[in-house]
């Protein structure tokens, strides 16, 4: 991923990919032009590098110019086609190829098109390295084209957002989502995760999703999802993943707009860390770590039995229901602590201390993120 000015770009097409195209249309036009000596046309900006490189492969003698049109603002495409440095030759009677790095909306074609009004050339055709087939409003024929691309704004190999990337040898195409900070808190039950998480959204204005707490106000208002997670939860024992994870998805697509998320209580098997590492794909994002709060199980058992006594939760009750959660998340969710360390994403955080002690410690790994 790169970032040029405010917005973050993915990796879309290899420099591979583009130098195998470019040979294709080489082959292709100069299959079509035969022994005629062509004149290449490149718009600039953006054409100098498909330029470059198109000419250097093409077999036979060519001649190259450039004619300077500005359509370009920020991330879109004007209307307003200004043309800072028209053509400077004659081309009477030459047969003529435009070559393009994009069409789009076909406005700087629709220009280009009326710089060659009053031009006797024998032929103009037109090729183009990327054509997105959605955007382009016009009727003018595009003879070659390298590849369709979808209607998102791409930069690379010429191409700019805001003047940046043109160097770029790939190309890049903008993030659907912009930059997200996404986290999971874990740790066993009573560790804390609840209360910190309250401090952190905050702070870094995040979305807090507790899976626990979704399933408790479904029981609450006895929803159907709330009738088949109570029989899990009053055993101390996990929902069944696609349940969980079905649910998940369904409170990530509620907040579209968010930072961020603290997830809290999720993943807690292998099969819903990959469920979320799939969703934060789909986004165009990814988890940036897994903090874990550490805390001996003591300790744990004293906080969830003094807890039980005010929050009238029926699993903070029971000592041997409390250990019985306490085994699970050693049992089943220890592995996930394997799967985020292998990404180098997993934080140990000592969660013994008081609630701002603990904040300034989970702040410290977030901010270093
Ligand atoms: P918590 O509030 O996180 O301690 O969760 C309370 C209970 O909700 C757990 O003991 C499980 O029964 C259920 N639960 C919460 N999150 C999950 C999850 N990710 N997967 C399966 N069950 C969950």
């Amino acid at each position: 991923m790169i970032k040029l000015h405010d917005k973050y770009f993915k990796p879309f097409i290899s420099a591979k990919e583009i130098d195998d195209v470019i040979q294709r249309l080489v082959i292709e036009i100069a299959e079509d032009v035969g022994d005629e000596t062509p004149v290449f046309v490149g718009i600039l900006n953006g054409s100098f590098m498909v330029v470059s490189d198109f000419v250097k492969k093409y077999p036979k003698p060519c001649e190259v110019t450039f004619i300077k049109l500005a359509s370009y603002e920020g991330v879109k495409s004007t209307e307003d086609i200004q043309r800072l440095i028209g053509l400077t030759q004659d081309l009477t009677g030459r047969t003529v190829i435009i070559l393009e790095d994009i069409i789009d909306s076909g406005n700087t074609l629709a220009e280009v098109h009326r710089i060659f009004e009053n031009e006797k050339v024998k032929s103009l055709k037109i090729a183009t390295l990327f054509y997105k087939p959605e955007a382009y409003k016009k009727d003018y024929k595009l003879h070659y084209v390298g590849i369709e691309i979808p209607n998102k704004f791409i930069v690379g190999f010429g191409l700019d957002y805001d003047g940046l990337g043109r160097n770029l040898p790939e190309i890049y195409q903008i993030k659907e989502t912009q930059h997200m900070t996404n986290l999971v808190l874990f740790g066993p039950p009573g560790a804390g995760k609840g209360t910190q998480a309250d401090f952190l959204k905050e702070k870094y204005h995040l979305v807090h999703i507790s899976t626990g707490d979704v399933f408790r106000y479904n029981i609450k208002n006895e929803t159907a999802l709330g009738m088949l997670a109570k029989s899990y939860m009053d055993k101390g024992e996990l929902v069944p993943d696609q349940v969980t994870i079905d649910m998940l998805n369904a409170e990530v697509e509620k907040n579209t707009d968010a930072n961020g998320f603290i997830f809290d209580g999720f993943p807690r098997t292998n099969a819903q860390a990959e469920a979320l590492e799939k969703l934060m794909d789909s986004k165009d994002s990814q988890i940036n770590a897994m903090i874990a709060l550490e805390v001996d199980d003591e300790i744990l058992v004293e906080r969830l039995l003094s807890r039980g006594k005010t929050s009238g939760r029926a699993d903070d009750a029971d000592e041997s229901i409390i250990r019985n959660r306490i085994a699970e998340y050693y049992d089943k969710t220890a592995i996930l602590k394997d799967f985020y360390s292998s990404q180098n994403k997993y934080f140990g955080v000592d969660g013994v201390g008081s609630i701002d002690e603990i904040t300034v410690r989970l702040s410290a790994v977030i901010d270093n993120l």
